[in-house]
């Protein structure tokens, strides 16, 4: 069992407040991603719960006992870095069993945990190397072998791929999931990646400026983005924005109305406007139709056709770029001009304090 609980969790660094009362509880074997734009405090987070940044206020639980006073070793978690902190005198072998020694575990138990952590991460025939020997996707695996032998409660993660090039990202991100299907364990996961946040976590929690925006399944954000900000950051390419007018409230939808005149409907609760009001509406590239027929009149500008999909890059009248992503390959060229097309089921309506309505 490590259920790790955060409630109203703050920190300050002399005078700036990093976190701003944090509330979260993570379950037992679930994987949970912290992910946001730099500075938005997920180390911090990350690393306030492993017990190497002090709490400033609120209370840290692990398994319904407060942590807040305990220190990191105490605390039965083992961090991952972005940098692997090995050492580099040591050969693999050593490096893993490093932190069991240190413990005074019994030699026979290192050996058996050291030897199936290799064989689980697929390192044994590099145990009598040192990390200098190795690629960067070799360290990454050594670093997590240090992690795995110590048993913990629950891994954290800061940040683990960001030193490796795309290729060997998504190996590790694979990896890394299989790892958690394997051992069950409770992890911790920190990133600015949106797709490493999408393709491994259970739970998703999205920070800016210290402040959870929300917290949900990769779907979940996906498909009902909380407010503009988490719908511009999940999701690629980045959903596209236009301003518009309220211009009537229906019953389970509303019209709108675009700097043109041109009114359509998106389906979505009219709770919290009225005809009037400004509101941002919100298509995700692959949502959006492109042809000749319906739609707001858009000129294309650039083509990315890779064969299986391809990307419109385009602007509409008003000098608005508008991406579409479309399955498969188009007809459509450089230069042309033709009409997107907002499903009103597609559409997401945000008012003026960013909050989503209701889908
Ligand atoms: P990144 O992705 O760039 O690592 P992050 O989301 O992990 O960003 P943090 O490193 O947690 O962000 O930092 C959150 C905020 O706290 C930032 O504004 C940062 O400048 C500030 N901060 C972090 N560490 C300290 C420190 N030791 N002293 C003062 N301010 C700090």
């Amino acid at each position: 069992m490590a259920v790790v609980e955060l409630q109203n969790l703050v920190k300050d660094y002399a005078g700036f407040r990093a976190i701003h009362g944090v509330d979260l509880t993570i379950d037992d074997g679930e994987f949970c991603v912290f992910v946001g734009p730099s500075g938005c405090g997920k180390s911090t987070l990350l690393r306030m719960i492993a017990g190497l940044e002090s709490i400033t206020g609120g209370e840290l639980r692990i398994d319904g006992t407060r942590v807040n006073e305990q220190r990191a070793a105490e605390r039965g978690l083992a961090m991952v870095f972005q940098t692997y902190a090995l050492y580099p005198h040591m050969t693999v072998r050593e490096n893993l069993a490093f932190g069991l020694e240190n413990i005074k575990t019994p030699k026979d138990e290192i050996k058996k945990r050291v030897d199936d952590a290799a064989r689980m991460l697929q390192i044994e025939e590099h145990l009598t190397r040192r990390p200098k020997q190795l690629s960067g996707g070799q360290r990454q695996r050594v670093a997590i072998g240090r992690a795995v032998v110590r048993e913990p409660k629950v891994f954290l993660f800061d940040e683990p791929l960001s030193n490796l090039d795309a290729e060997l990202r998504v190996v590790m991100r694979g990896e890394i999931s299989q790892l958690h299907r394997r051992l069950g364990n409770t992890m911790i996961y920190v990133t600015h990646d949106q797709v490493e946040a999408m393709t491994m976590a259970d739970k998703i929690v999205v920070l800016k400026a210290g402040l959870i925006q929300q917290v949900g399944s990769p779907l979940d954000l996906y498909n009902r983005p909380a407010n503009q900000f988490v719908a511009g950051f999940i999701g690629s390419p980045r959903m596209n924005f236009m301003q518009m007018t309220v211009a009537e409230i229906r019953n389970d939808a509303i019209l709108l109305k675009d700097d043109e005149g041109r009114s359509f409907e998106a389906a979505v609760s009219p709770e919290g406007v009225a005809a009037g009001d400004t509101v941002t509406v919100g298509v995700r590239p692959e949502h959006l139709e492109i042809g000749t027929e319906r739609g707001r009149p858009v000129t294309v500008e650039t083509i990315e056709q890779l064969g299986g999909e391809s990307y419109l890059y385009c602007q509409d009248q008003s000098g608005r770029p508008i991406t579409v992503h479309l399955s498969g390959q188009t007809r459509i060229k450089a230069g042309e001009e033709a009409k997107v097309f907002l499903p009103a089921e597609a559409v997401h309506v945000f008012k003026e304090d960013g909050a989503a309505l209701e889908r």
